[in-house]
């Protein structure tokens, strides 16, 4: 069987900050992979002191394209997928109120786009987003939301019927970020180096726990891929420090330490477990 897998984004870097290292493994071990990004990141901010000044805000949509495409080509994908929406900005913010902004289209019109998409590569699997309590940037719950309707919206020949062949996808996924990690690295942390740069994180992500129990949590081994996908973040040299704090973990302790990605299971056609370890064991 020819194991396909779509990751579906909100902004150029998020396919490189969540999941790219179990990613860039799938497409190792033969899966085709393709990118469906919603947005251009235009309300991004150019995060990397060394590039500061260097750019200007209109020529920033043109810079993330090229970013983004070397950073797919870093992971493996084969094809990107640009919706086309405008970064929606933070709520209350200028690029929020923007017509052309994602979370101001009509959900019913992006979802049957990325049903499109779906019906033409029928991929088994389905990368998306999960309800991101503790990040509640508008695009990315829009994305929540397109995630959590997107399998069965491609499997119903009642919708969207100009939009090819329905297709059934078995699972869907979404990467998440579990106490379990960062509590892992920040221990490994303060006891090989002396100090750990997760301290706020951890706030962040033990305010959202309270549904932890309820979230079924399959854990992807990504040892040997964890510097691919740090690759990757890197081709984004607007958004990302390379001195920062993405990179303050080395890779070598991620490795050691905790070399797996954590998977939030949100939909499944083909039942699965969180003891697998694998997005397509069991699928024919
Ligand atoms: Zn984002």
């Amino acid at each position: 069987m020819e194991r396909r897998l779509l990751a579906l984004h909100a902004h150029p870097d998020d396919e490189s900050s969540k999941g790219a290292a179990t990613v860039a493994r799938y497409v190792a071990d033969g899966v085709r992979a393709v990118l469906v990004t919603a947005t251009g990141g235009e309300a991004g901010d150019i995060l990397n002191p060394a590039l500061e000044g260097k750019i200007s805000q209109s020529d920033l949509p043109g810079v993330r394209q090229a970013e983004l495409a070397a950073a797919a080509a870093i992971i493996g994908f084969e094809d990107v997928e640009l919706l086309g929406y405008r970064d929606s900005g933070m709520p209350g913010s200028e690029d929020n109120a923007r017509a052309e902004a994602l979370c101001n289209q009509d959900f019913d019109e992006v979802l049957g786009r990325v049903v499109e998409i779906v019906r033409g590569f029928r991929p088994q699997v389905v990368l998306g987003y999960d309800n991101h309590e503790w990040y509640p940037h508008p695009d990315h719950l829009f994305v929540h939301r397109i995630t959590v309707e997107l399998a069965t919206a491609a499997a119903d020949p009642s919708r969207y019927p100009d939009a090819g062949q329905p297709w059934q996808v078995s699972r869907v996924f979404a990467p998440a970020f579990t106490a379990d990690r960062f509590v892992a690295l920040h221990e490994a942390m303060l006891e090989k180096v002396g100090e750990s740069p997760f301290d706020w994180v951890l706030e962040r992500i033990e305010a959202a726990e309270p549904n932890a129990e309820a979230r079924r949590i399959m854990r992807i081994d990504a040892a040997g891929y964890v510097e691919q996908g740090r690759d990757a973040l890197r081709a984004h040299r607007t958004q990302i420090d390379p001195d920062g704090r993405w990179f303050a973990v080395p890779t070598s302790l991620v490795e050691e330490v905790y070399p797996w990605e954590d998977f939030e299971i949100i939909d499944e056609f083909v039942p699965t477990t969180e003891a697998s370890g694998d997005f397509f064991e069991g699928i024919v």
